[in-house]
């Protein structure tokens, strides 16, 4: 399972990698250490430049570490040129040879390798079945949809069973209900292949919705790595709570504190108490986060903990997101998911009170 530290496929120590020249350096990777587990689906997720191309290319062998190792199973790589490497990549492009059917496309690796005729035939056939492209085997890749493409591409890629399959942005060329499904497709080969994914995105619901683990990267480090609900929920930095979902951020200060837990006052003279990550020792001014489905909007301003009035109310069909400008100055808004029977209705211009479930609001880094 995820959560049970399993054996290291990749352990990237101390990776640095620096591009240009020495008057105008660019660090597109600073200090970065990870370790990604065997039969993990691990997602490297974050904004465009961050670095998430470029670790995938070093552990590829496409380039090299300006400091710092990269070992797969425990030995270091740094030898190995690319196609020594047990590793493959599907690049977003999916670089199939148009010209060639789709068996052929599948089998052009095993053929590289020089594989015997028997092994690659037999191999293409388990990899068609895999991805669900039979009865197209003998069509040329010129002649199949995108979707399609990024299966054989795939398939292509898992034929000569790398023990890492990397995977650059693959679904960012389909369409979105391709995509949507793709993503599924995409976790159930890694789940019957048990290979090890190393997925790369910017899309912060696909990176929560398909892996095991993410680690969240901005300009050239990797802030947080943890189970997708671990990143939502405890979010270690202010960029992590603000790059995944929707937050809301509110300006305090610390009154007291006890272990984990601060009082955190607020204009309004409000004081709420709020958690805190490990190692992380919150003190004066804070901005603390809320993620708009943990807190409750209350028609009693009184009987909330903050108060404010309802400057816009947007219906979303499954939920509705209410605007509340607090008597403090800030925005904030909460998001309720509806249901035929709402007991409340509210109307913009209402004053009104927040109340968050017990956890909701953190105190982060800046
Ligand atoms: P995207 O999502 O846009 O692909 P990314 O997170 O994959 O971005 P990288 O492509 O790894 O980011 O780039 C990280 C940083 O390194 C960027 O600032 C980029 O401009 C720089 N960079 C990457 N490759 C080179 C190169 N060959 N020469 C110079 N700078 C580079």
């Amino acid at each position: 399972m995820p959560e049970q530290p399993g054996k290291n496929a990749i352990e990237v120590r101390g990776v640095r990698k620096v591009f240009g020249t020495a008057e105008n350096q660019v660090a597109a990777l600073d200090a970065v250490s990870v370790s990604i587990r065997e039969n993990e689906f691990f997602t490297l997720l974050g904004p465009s430049g961050c670095g998430k191309t470029t670790l995938l290319r070093l552990i590829a062998g496409f380039d090299f570490p300006s400091a710092g190792e990269i070992l797969l199973h425990g030995q270091d790589i740094a030898p190995l040129p690319p196609f020594r490497r047990p590793v493959n990549t599907v690049f977003q492009s999916y670089a199939l040879f148009p010209h060639m059917t789709v068996a052929e496309n599948i089998g052009f690796g095993l053929e590289m390798l020089g594989k015997p005729k028997a092994e690659i035939e037999a191999r293409v056939a388990q990899m068609l079945k895999l991805v669900k492209m039979e009865a197209l085997k003998a069509r040329r890749t010129s002649q199949i949809s995108g979707g399609q493409q990024q299966r054989v591409a795939l398939a292509r890629a898992l034929a000569p069973q790398p023990k890492v399959l990397l995977l650059d942005e693959p679904l960012s060329a389909l369409d979105y209900k391709l995509r949507k499904e793709m993503q599924i497709e995409l976790k159930r080969l890694q789940h019957e292949t048990g290979i090890t994914f190393i997925f790369v995105t910017h899309d912060q619901e696909e990176a929560l919705t398909m892996s095991d683990r993410i680690a969240v990267m901005s300009a050239g480090k990797i802030l947080q790595v943890g189970a997708p609900r671990d990143i939502y929920d405890r979010p270690a930095e202010r960029f992590v709570a603000d790059f995944i979902g929707e937050t809301n951020f509110l300006a305090g200060t610390v009154v007291s504190k006890k272990p984990g837990v601060a009082m955190v006052k607020f204009a309004s003279n409000a004081t709420i108490a709020a958690g805190y990550p490990d190692g992380f020792e919150p003190s004066g001014e804070v901005t603390l986060v809320v993620r708009p489905e943990h807190a409750d909007l209350v028609p009693d301003p009184a009987k909330g903990t903050i108060a404010g009035t309802l400057s816009n109310i947007v219906y979303f069909g499954t939920d509705t997101h209410y605007h509340v400008k607090l008597d403090g100055g800030e925005n904030f808004i909460v998001r309720h998911q509806n249901s035929r029977s709402s007991p409340v209705t509210y109307e913009t211009g209402a004053k009104v009170g927040i109340q968050f479930e017990e956890d909701a609001a953190r105190v982060l880094k800046d």
